[in-house]
């Protein structure tokens, strides 16, 4: 078994380990939730205490052109497309993932309906993350589409059929970590005639994504988790260039108009994928995402994303080795798939009975120790296939193996001492 002392030496002679020092991480804290909110970059306070108070404070609205704001959400875009694939200008920073996944949706169904009109479905995974499954829902009702979910992945080939109009999936799955082969799926829905929406929501910032590579239609993805730029961050949006210029986005806000200064009171879409901004960008927080971004450009000369998912794999290949070695006997069973290729930068774990229901609780006594996991309620139908599940993220710019050391011994520890049975763990909070 692996012990605290090889975790050690694999940190010494880890050669993205200087990564780490770009963050501002709390004492005492073992974070292993940064695909829900990426830490806080060093360098992101300084940034946005000068946009405050040299920017803004000082320069004012001349920061509109002289300190570049105009160009910021491309800017910021461009440095995500060298994360994920895309060339340059094809990709803008803008609005929320839900946003963007509405803009997205809604310019592919047009295009469906212009080059295949018969086909009026959109697909995606029942265990999809909700806020994409609803934006589908409203996108389908406007376009008399029908949205079907599939249970399982294995249902997926059957539905890329005659009928399918768009397959639109979160590349990693947000719940169970089961990663997609965007690749194949994205040439098997072009085979069959669909277009490919991928979220990258788990994906930026976490692994190697090359859209381009894989001839994807369009991609949304979030600011805020691998990207490292703080709650609420701006998300961003890409499309394929044979896409961005067919049709109207249907935000058709000044952001995104030809001529946004000439104040005509007609719309004419800007070229390319500047059309998907819609409003004014808000630059604090889009000056805080240019930071998280360039903590990950900061691994490039190291070797980049490739480098960085190395390093997650053997993340999480230790946490789930050690998992099953020291808590297996405690009930703790993996809900990841097990194939380090099927499997995004997170590992959950979920209890067999009788302890299936004490997930929550054991989550809630590891952050009273420090080790910040999170929680994702199962389905109460059908714990089998959708077990309450412990969530944890693993974040190569920062996580060390030590970490996965520790984690999985105060894992233990909480279920050896059912510390985890104490009331003020097993009460609900708003956010979990
Ligand atoms: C985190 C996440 C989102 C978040 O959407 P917001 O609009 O930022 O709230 C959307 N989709 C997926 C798959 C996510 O993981």
């Amino acid at each position: 078994m692996i012990t605290r002392q090889d975790c050690e030496v694999r940190d010494q002679e880890d050669p993205l380990f200087e990564l780490r020092h770009q963050f501002d991480l709390p004492p005492g804290i073992n974070y292993l939730d940064g695909n829900s909110l990426g830490v806080l970059p060093r360098a992101t306070a300084a940034r946005v205490q000068e946009v405050i108070a040299r920017e803004w404070g000082m320069d004012l609205i001349k920061s509109w052109n002289t300190a570049g704001w105009i160009d910021l959400p491309r800017k910021v875009g461009n440095k995500i497309a060298r994360l994920v694939g895309a060339g340059p200008d094809e990709l803008v920073t803008a609005d929320s993932t839900s946003v963007n996944l509405y803009k997205v949706l809604h310019a592919a169904a047009q295009i469906s309906k212009a080059d295949a009109p018969g086909r009026r479905v959109i697909v995606s995974e029942r265990s999809n993350f909700p806020t994409d499954l609803y934006i589908a829902e409203s996108v389908a009702r406007q376009h008399g589409f029908t949205l079907k979910l599939v249970d399982t992945v294995d249902e997926i080939p059957a539905a890329l059929n005659a009928e399918l109009a768009i397959l639109m999936l979160t590349e990693v799955n947000y719940r169970t970590g089961y990663r997609h082969d965007m690749k194949a799926l994205t040439a098997a829905s072009h085979a069959a005639g669909a277009l490919v929406i991928w979220d990258l929501a788990h994906s930026a910032g976490a692994l190697p994504v090359d859209l381009k590579g894989a001839d994807a239609d369009f991609a949304v993805g979030c600011g805020y988790k691998y990207l490292n730029g703080g709650p609420g961050a701006p998300a961003f949006v890409w499309s394929h260039p044979r896409h961005a210029e067919r049709f109207w986005q249907p935000l058709s806000g000044w952001m995104g108009h030809a001529a946004p200064f000439q104040f005509t009171p007609d719309y004419r879409p800007a070229a390319g994928i500047t059309r998907y901004q819609c409003g004014t960008p808000a630059i604090l927080a889009l000056s805080a995402l240019e930071c998280g971004v360039d903590t990950l450009l900061a691994a490039e000369p190291m070797g980049g994303m490739d480098a960085l998912r190395k390093k997650s794999v053997a993340l999480t290949e230790a946490f789930i080795a050690l998992a099953e070695a020291r808590c297996g006997e405690q009930g703790v069973r993996l809900s990841s798939p097990r194939d380090a290729n099927q499997r995004g930068s997170q590992v959950c774990l979920s209890l067999a009975a009788p302890l299936h229901e004490a997930g929550y609780a054991v989550v809630k006594a590891l952050i009273a120790r420090g080790v910040i996991g999170d929680y994702r309620a199962g389905d109460p139908q059908r714990l089998d296939e959708f077990p309450h599940i412990l969530r944890f993220g693993f974040t190569p710019l920062y996580t060390r193996f030590v970490d996965v050391w520790d984690a999985i011994e105060h894992l233990h520890q909480v279920l050896q001492t059912e510390e985890w049975r104490e009331p003020r763990f097993n009460q609900q909070d708003a956010v979990t």
